[in-house]
């Protein structure tokens, strides 16, 4: 299909949340095409529609490393339906070049989803994985959340921003997260 251009922080787009898909159209199996071939050449480990300007409840995940069969997963209208545990990820996005910094996420979690066939499944993706980070983050997108309301320090996440020339933190969208904080902690004492 096509590589598509990834929209960068600071488009307002990345900010609106994402319609539900009525129907696994042709229109949307060309969209999922498009995610994979604009996150492979782009070396991404996930991509959501609305980063490249479809505002729409549609992700792809491959976490497959190098020496591995390529490994795409497809989202559809996911939902979380269960999250427990906390973990710390050092993440970046391909909407925010080169920029990584630590953000709180759950360790395990349980997804149910649409696939390219217009199947229901579910996925399990356990223990801070890079699968449940990833899609955790995925996730997100889809309601206009970025990794970095999630950041554990927003100052070393600011300084992260501005030396790759992007907009700071969005201090009104930071994530208050006590559970996350807490378990946090508790893995930190032992
Ligand atoms: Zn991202």
């Amino acid at each position: 299909m096509s590589i598509r251009k990834i929209l960068k922080y600071g488009e307002k787009s990345l900010r609106e949340p994402s319609k539900e898909v009525h129907k696994v159209s042709a229109k949307i199996k060309a969209l999922v095409a498009d995610l994979y071939d604009t996150m492979y050449k782009n070396n991404g480990v996930g991509l959501a529609a609305p980063q490249i300007g479809e505002n729409l409840r549609v992700f792809v995940v491959d976490c497959s490393t190098e020496n591995e069969p390529l490994n795409p997963i497809t989202f559809i209208n996911p939902k979380i339906i269960k999250k427990s545990g906390a973990c710390k990820s050092h993440e970046g996005c391909l909407s925010f070049p080169e920029a990584y910094t630590d953000v709180r996420r759950y360790a395990n979690i349980l997804v149910k989803a649409t696939d390219i066939n217009g199947r229901s499944f579910v996925i399990e993706a356990k223990d801070g994985s890079l699968l449940a980070r990833a899609i955790q983050h995925e996730f997100d997108h889809l309601d206009g959340i970025l990794f970095i309301d999630h950041s554990i320090n927003r100052f070393e996440a600011d300084e992260v921003l501005t030396k790759y020339n992007l907009p700071p933190v969005e201090v009104d969208k930071l994530l208050s997260e006590p559970e996350l904080d807490e378990m946090l902690k508790d893995s930190k004492d032992d």
